[in-house]
């Protein structure tokens, strides 16, 4: 036995659904996604966005098995013109900032829009980065007044022609509780059809699979008391469901003094002071909201230093 003790929250449930083996992924965030949304603030329609996004990055790099960084990041016309979320398979910890009209966005409340509206139009990347010696994965879908689910949807099926069943919540626990999330996701990749069943049935099981997801409900994803486990089997009971151990979700933030240092050292002088507040250099972290302050001698030094 390793001395890794099992999580009980901001974890990552591997299963398979033991009558179509079909495998997927159960996701359930709460302190960690709570930490990340509560330190940015931001209202409420924004923070659920952004949520949103952090979970589907996690469960989907979970999915994906990768040594490397996969950034899913948004750009798009609506109220809300950037999300990013990025996680890194090394640390398992995942990070996100959103970029928002404020003005749109109130006028998009009072008129009582659909929420498909709060990104408007544009495009989703998915990014894989794997390290300084490999090339780096992008692939890009459109975002067409939909839901971030919807595009996740969307590019598996046009980029990647793996048929996908996903679900996602966020929501705040009680009114004005910490939030949580959750999110399930089960893929159909080409090499388990092979040998099991004739494809007909095999396109009958996943149908299934995906009908009886679609009943899951918000609060069960995003529940403090309904363990993995116990949500799995509510789902699949009858076809049979085998979990494999948990792995663990962090929150986590990759900007160093280091880094801003070395940032800061590649820009022209006139840029640099106006980033300087009562004689020290400021920049906040986009990600994590830490502020930085250096002295602006530490800056000239490293930049002579190059
Ligand atoms: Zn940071």
């Amino acid at each position: 036995m390793s001395g890794e003790t099992v999580p009980t929250d901001d974890l990552v449930q591997p299963f398979q659904v033991e009558s179509s083996h079909l495998r997927g992924r159960l996701v359930r965030m709460g302190p960690a996604l709570d930490a990340i949304l509560t330190r940015h603030d931001y209202p409420a329609a924004v923070a659920t966005q952004l949520g949103e996004l952090v979970v589907l990055t996690a469960t989907i790099a979970t999915m994906l098995k990768f040594d490397g960084i996969l950034t899913l990041q948004t750009r798009t016309d609506g109220p809300i013109k950037l999300l990013v979320a990025d996680y890194v398979a090394a640390t398992r910890s995942v990070r996100g900032y959103a970029q928002y009209d404020s003005e749109r966005l109130a006028a998009l409340a009072q008129s009582g829009a659909s929420l498909g509206r709060l990104l408007g139009t544009g495009h989703l990347a998915f990014t894989i980065d794997q390290g300084p010696d490999t090339e780096r994965y992008q692939g890009i879908v459109e975002v067409v007044g939909t839901s971030l689910v919807d595009a996740v949807h969307h590019y598996f099926r046009q980029s990647e022609q793996i048929e996908t069943g996903i679900r996602v919540a966020v929501a705040r626990d009680g009114e004005t509780g910490p939030w949580r999330g959750g999110a399930v996701m089960i893929q159909r990749l080409p090499e388990q059809d092979r040998g099991y069943q004739d494809e007909e049935t095999r396109d009958d099981q996943f149908r299934h699979v995906m009908s009886l997801i679609a009943t899951c409900r918000n609060d069960e994803l995003t529940s403090a008391t309904l363990t993995p486990a116990a949500l799995l089997f509510r789902l699949f009971h009858e076809e049979g469901v085998r979990v494999f151990a948990p792995g663990t979700i962090l929150d986590g933030c990759r900007c160093s003094e280091e880094r801003v240092l070395s940032i800061l050292a590649s820009l022209p002088p006139e840029d640099r002071g106006d980033l300087e507040v009562d004689g020290k250099i400021e920049v906040r972290c986009e990600f994590c909201a830490r502020l930085y302050r250096i002295a602006p001698e530490r800056v000239t030094a490293e930049a002579t230093a190059f």
